[in-house]
Formats: C-alpha cells, sequence, structure tokens
C-alpha cells in the first residue's frame, strides 16, 4: 500500500483502525455477555419433507446488548472465534440447547433433535469430545437426539485430529451435518473421508432453484449426497416453488422461512402444538 503514495495509505489505514475499534468494541461488551444473561437461542425447525412430521430444530445464537442493541451472529461469531470467546460461549449454546431439548420430550414432544453450530475453534480443542459427552450426561439428554453442524473450513485446519474427534462422537450416535455445503473448497475425495451422516445444502444453492436457467446443482447435490449414504437437508427454503423442486429431488429434510423463522425458545411450545394440532 505504501508505493500507491501517501493519500492511498492514510484512507486504508483509517478504514483498518475503525474496522479494529468496532471489533475492540463488539469483543469489550461480548466478554461479559454469559454472565450478564444477554445471549439467548432462537430454534429454527426442521421438517421431514416426506411426510411433514417435524425432525427438530436448529439453534440460533442471538445476542441483545444493552450498549448495541441486537447484533448478528454473523457479525460477532467472527470477532468471537478471533478472541477465543467462542469457547464458552459454543459451550452456553451447547448446554442450553441440549437442556431445552430435554424439556421439551419431558413435556410430552418426543423424538425431536437438536442441531447444534459448532465453530472449528472448538473442535480444535483437546477436550472437545469429552465436553459434547459432559453436557449430554448433565442435562440427560441422549446421543441420537444431537447432530452437530460443522463447515467446510474445518479442511484448512488439523484435518486428521478433528476427524477422529468427530468419528467418536458419531459412533455414540451423534449426527455429523456439513454445513454451508457447496460453498467451500471440499472435494469430493475428503468428503468421503469425512465422519458425517448429513449435508446442508447452501442457501445460495436453494435460491437458484428459482432463477431462469437453474443448472439445478440443488439436485445434483441431493443426488451425491444421497450416493454417499448421507441424509440430505435444505436450508433456507422460502416458497412453495422451492419446496416442490426439493420433493421431486427426494430431498430429504427442508429448513426456511416457508416453514417458520427462528422461534424464541418461550415460544417453540406454542409452535409446535398449533402445528401438530
Ligand atoms: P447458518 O448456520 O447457515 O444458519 C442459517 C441462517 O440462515 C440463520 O441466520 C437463519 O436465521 C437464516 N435463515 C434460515 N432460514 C432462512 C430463510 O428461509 N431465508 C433467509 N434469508 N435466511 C434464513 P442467523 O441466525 O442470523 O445465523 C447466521 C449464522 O451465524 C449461522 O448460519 C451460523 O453460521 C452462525 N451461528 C448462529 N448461531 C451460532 C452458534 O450458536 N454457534 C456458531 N458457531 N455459529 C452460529
Ligand atoms: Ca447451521
Ligand atoms: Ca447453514
Ligand atoms: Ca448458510
Amino acid at each position: 500500500a505504501k508505493e500507491e503514495g501517501k493519500g492511498t495509505y492514510v484512507m486504508y489505514g483509517e478504514e483498518m483502525q475503525r474496522h479494529f475499534d468496532e471489533r475492540m468494541i463488539v469483543e469489550h461488551h461480548l466478554r461479559n455477555a454469559i454472565a450478564n444473561n444477554e445471549l439467548s437461542l432462537h430454534y429454527q425447525p426442521l421438517v421431514d419433507i416426506g411426510s411433514g412430521d417435524i425432525w427438530g430444530f436448529e439453534a440460533l445464537l442471538r445476542w441483545n446488548s444493552p450498549v448495541l442493541g441486537f447484533v448478528s451472529p454473523l457479525s460477532f461469531i467472527t470477532i468471537a472465534e478471533d478472541c477465543r470467546l467462542i469457547v464458552p460461549i459454543g459451550e452456553w449454546v451447547l448446554r442450553n440447547a441440549c437442556r431445552f431439548t430435554k424439556e421439551l420430550h419431558a413435556q410430552g414432544y418426543e423424538g425431536y433433535r437438536i442441531s447444534v453450530n459448532i465453530s472449528v475453534i472448538q473442535l480444535m480443542l483437546d477436550d472437545f469430545t469429552e465436553m459434547v459427552l459432559t453436557i449430554l450426561r448433565e442435562t440427560g439428554l441422549a446421543p441420537e437426539y444431537l447432530e452437530l453442524e460443522i463447515t467446510e473450513s474445518i479442511f484448512m485446519e488439523s484435518f486428521e485430529a478433528i476427524s477422529s474427534k468427530l468419528e467418536s462422537l458419531k459412533q455414540k450416535g451423534i449426527g455429523i451435518a456439513l454445513d454451508d455445503f457447496g460453498t467451500g473448497y471440499s472435494s469430493l475425495s475428503y468428503l468421503k473421508q469425512l465422519p458425517i451422516t448429513t449435508l446442508k445444502i447452501d442457501k445460495s444453492f436453494i435460491d437458484s432453484i428459482d432463477a431462469p436457467n437453474n443448472m439445478s446443482l440443488a439436485s445434483s447435490i441431493v443426488t451425491i449426497g444421497h450416493d454417499m449414504g448421507l441424509n440430505v437437508t435444505a436450508e433456507g427454503v422460502e416458497t412453495q416453488d422451492q419446496l416442490a423442486f426439493l420433493e421431486r429431488t427426494n430431498c430429504d429434510k427442508i429448513q426456511g422461512y416457508f416453514i417458520s423463522r427462528p422461534i424464541p425458545e418461550k415460544e417453540v411450545v406454542a409452535w409446535v402444538a398449533a402445528r401438530t394440532a
């Protein structure tokens, strides 16, 4: 940047500084978010496309800061990863999601599963497997009701170590979903080595179902997933047309605004009761 002349350099520097300040502010407020009860979970239903039955929910983190207001997870999770706050936050998410699912079962809504997003930073920890099993024990949730969502970013990290942890969790009956599938860099040969049970087709492929000259990548992904013995979920389903298309491809599950937006914890039971009435 220096060679581009002083003006360019200064502009660049100012922007960097502002970006850095924003991150510092977010990090500062996030540091006390758990203790101050500012975090909560919303739950978005996943539905079995054939039967229309509720398969379970994906837990999605929400942060309402008294100073910053609602901050999107898309912005604060990256920051939490960089400063490693994602470790205690991720553990908080898992514990609360498992506790809530166990409560649903106790209220007669048996069989619902919970899918929880896991950051690659968490997966790199030596005691990750132990942490997950401890939370299952403490909350009393059986492993077959838990699914972990990972992304292709794990391919950039210690692949061997991470896949052996995932493999041992899978052996216990925990589901492993590869999230945002199709947006990353994984080759199909890598995919075969990963101990996963589910592919989640990224929303961008679902959006393009409606586009003219759609190349139907979504249906190719369903076919590939099924050939590999995996379940396939479509995320970000917003329209009846998308649903109809996905039904024809034999996709297994759908998730998206067409079914429901993510629901605050306190409203989940009412939503389920209304849908299953
Ligand atoms: P994701 O895992 O891909 O989650 C799906 C995102 O798409 C969610 O955004 C959800 O609200 C949104 N969404 C679902 N259906 C639709 C739809 O039909 N249309 C549209 N336009 N959007 C839809 P959200 O809740 O803002 O979360 C954003 C991302 O933040 C998540 O993407 C995930 O990567 C991350 N995230 C959220 N909670 C956690 C968490 O507890 N831990 C970690 N590590 N990451 C999380
Ligand atoms: Ca996810
Ligand atoms: Ca996703
Ligand atoms: Ca996505």
